[in-house]
């Protein structure tokens, strides 16, 4: 039995947004946290459950609701797990292509045995700003780094991530596919399942 009828997702990435609202289905009605502040809080912690945590507490107290958010992130095998959780601004907040030049960049010399990688993804759910028992959920996401970008759906990474069980990257899967199996599909089905949904 869902909890509440209402939650408000911590995000103001439109990609991340789209995939959350398409996961949780009609069970819950989501609001976004940018219907209460354009401000993004800042992402101090060391970890992405940390993050998630500090998001969900932000946008439940903006909104008075319970509160959903994701900290996710591409953690490369060969950069010892970088860029992590400062995924989203790899290349000094320049985007997302500019994020992907980067890593291609950094990765030149790296043979395709050594091109291991994970997308992750920490799921926080808090019922109100101060709640001292949050829900966590994390999903992991195996796959390797591409040499080049391939596929036009998704967001951020997606084009550069190579997953082995498709045999495409996951920019090359349809939205409904992806989200069956990414980082996020892994982590948000454990959530559901804790909600009872
Ligand atoms: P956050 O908004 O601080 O959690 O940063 C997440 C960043 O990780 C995004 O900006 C993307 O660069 C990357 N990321 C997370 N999930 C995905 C995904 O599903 N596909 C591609 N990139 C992702």
């Amino acid at each position: 039995m869902m909890p509440f009828s209402e939650l408000v997702l911590a995000s103001h990435n439109a990609g991340k947004l789209k995939e959350l609202q398409a996961m949780l289905g009609d069970a819950v009605r989501v609001r976004s946290v940018a219907e209460f502040s354009t401000v993004e809080p800042e992402e101090t912690g060391l970890s992405f459950v940390e993050n998630a945590i500090l998001k969900a507490r932000n946008a439940a107290r903006l909104s008075g609701l319970p509160a959903l958010a994701d900290d996710s992130g591409l953690a490369v095998d060969a950069l010892g797990g970088a860029p992590g959780i400062y995924s989203a601004r790899y290349a000094d907040g320049q985007g997302d292509a500019a994020n992907n030049a980067k890593l291609l960049d950094v990765l030149r010399e790296v043979p395709d045995a050594e091109r291991g990688a994970q997308f992750v993804c920490a799921l926080a759910l808090v019922r109100h700003a101060d709640d001292p028992l949050p829900i966590i959920c994390e999903g992991l996401w195996h796959g390797r780094i591409l040499h080049a970008a391939r596929g036009e759906h998704g967001f951020g990474y997606d084009p550069l991530f190579w997953v082995p069980e498709c045999d495409c990257s996951s920019a090359e899967l349809p939205a409904a596919q992806k989200n069956q199996l990414s980082h996020r599909a892994r982590a948000m089905a454990l959530l559901k399942q804790r909600l009872g949904i």
